[in-house]
């Protein structure tokens, strides 16, 4: 294992201090010492004798981003096109957007589900044994959705009515089990339970709950003693509600949250991260019709982006978690523009540019499982990190452009260092 002084660098620490001037020291994959520019003279005694120095030259130093609902088995296509792909070409595509993602500065990902079964699965065993570059990943599985739920693309008069797409339909608690417990046995981290329908799909709409509270516990009672985590795709109310009561984690979407919904949010909030997938639904409203979408689907989308408006900015006041990760996977969103959200955040849901990168690195350090140790530029915390020529606090857009990711690190080690800053 390498050490690293890092020096000459602003740091965004992700704790909500100010950025501050000075330099870092890494030893394996931890970051040993962070030091500002007053008392660096003393703790430069400490680096290893062997440590490369890497001049920062007054670029920002932060930790390695988070993207809280990612779909690296997400071909740029879109459900049906998904659906058809086969799992060669499938596998071989998602390999390419794990080095994609990290490529983009973003160094873990919260999975939101994969199109098929072991996708995920066998991705982050190639990127933790170092096979293949990629953020560290927390693998799911294809969602859990009912009969007429999102992802349902079925139709009648084809020979196989529930054949599985790229969720895996489930009716009833036994079922549910069946499919979660398979899910377990194949090596997920996490389940994906759609709660609610979709607005503008042939699927149930936005505002209607599809599954029971018997199947949301069913699939509780498979996760609990297995440790899975479970997440929830909850855009109507009563679908959060349903989420929160089973005890699920992580709410995606939360559009149509109403009073009661938010004050339930509220109250679990120490438990709970909330994402809205923002990205995905504003470029569908943006670009969805010209890009062949049908305009209705386009309507709900942008339907959906304004009730976000409003209901975030509530959130954000509530001291609930809310995080950037924008479904980023399909023609309108594709692979390489995750960092959109962030501009996202900041123009449409009213955050600073600091709360979002907060959110971004702290709390998405907190969403992976490793509160205190991940998301943060901090001694004893784990070596993700990003450099970037610039200040993110002043231009939040400059993260969306990959030549000023000058370099990325995971768990000590270099990823790309595009320009030679070693001395
Ligand atoms: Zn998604």
């Amino acid at each position: 294992m390498s050490a690293y002084r890092i020096t000459n660098v602003r740091i965004f620490d992700g704790t909500g201090r100010e950025p501050f001037a000075g330099e870092v020291l890494v030893d394996g994959p931890r970051i040993a010492a962070v030091t500002a520019s007053g008392d660096a003279r003393s703790r430069h005694d400490a680096a290893p004798p062997d440590a490369t120095v890497i001049d920062g030259r007054g670029g920002m130093l932060m930790p390695g981003l988070v993207e809280a609902h990612a779909h690296l088995s997400f071909p740029d296509l879109f459900a049906d096109a998904i659906t058809r792909l086969p799992v060669e070409e499938h596998m071989l595509i998602t390999v390419r957007n794990a080095r994609t993602m990290l490529d983009c500065g973003y160094t873990s990902a919260f999975s939101a589900a994969s199109a098929k079964t072991r996708l995920d699965v066998v991705l982050k065993r190639e990127i933790e044994a170092a096979r293949a570059p990629g953020p560290r990943l927390l693998a799911n599985g294809p969602e859990i959705t009912v009969t007429g739920g999102l992802g349902d693309t079925n139709a009648l008069h084809l020979p196989y009515d529930e054949a599985p797409t790229f969720c895996w339909i489930a009716n009833g608690p036994d079922d549910v089990r069946r499919v979660a417990r398979t899910l377990a046995r194949e090596g997920v981290d996490l389940l994906k339970l759609n709660i609610s329908g979709d607005g503008g799909t042939s699927s149930a709409g936005a505002d209607v709950t599809v599954m029971t509270d018997a199947e949301i516990e069913a699939a509780m009672e498979v996760a609990r003693p297995r440790n899975l985590r479970v997440a929830g795709h909850c855009r109507s109310a009563g679908s959060v509600m349903a989420a929160l009561a089973h005890g699920v984690e992580v709410i995606y979407h939360a559009n149509y949250s109403d009073e009661r919904a938010l004050d339930a949010l509220e109250a679990a909030r120490d438990r709970i991260f909330v994402a809205p997938a923002i990205g995905h639904t504003w470029s569908l409203a943006e670009y969805g019709v010209s890009m062949g979408i049908p305009a209705k689907r386009a309507q709900a989308a942008a339907d959906e982006l304004a009730y976000c408006a409003d209901t975030y900015s509530r959130m954000r006041k509530r001291g609930i978690r809310v995080l950037p990760g924008g479904d980023y996977g399909f023609p309108t969103s594709p692979h390489g523009a995750y960092a959109k959200d962030l501009e996202l955040f900041v123009d449409l849901l009213g955050f600073s540019p600091m709360e979002t990168l907060i959110a971004a690195t702290h709390h998405g350090g907190e969403m992976m499982g490793k509160p205190g140790e991940l998301g943060l530029v901090t001694a004893g915390a784990l070596a993700d990190l990003l450099l970037v020529d610039g200040d993110p606090l002043a231009d939040i857009t400059i993260l969306q452009d990959r030549a000023k990711l000058s370099m990325i690190m995971k768990d000590g080690a270099i990823h790309a260092a595009r320009r030679a800053h070693t001395a």
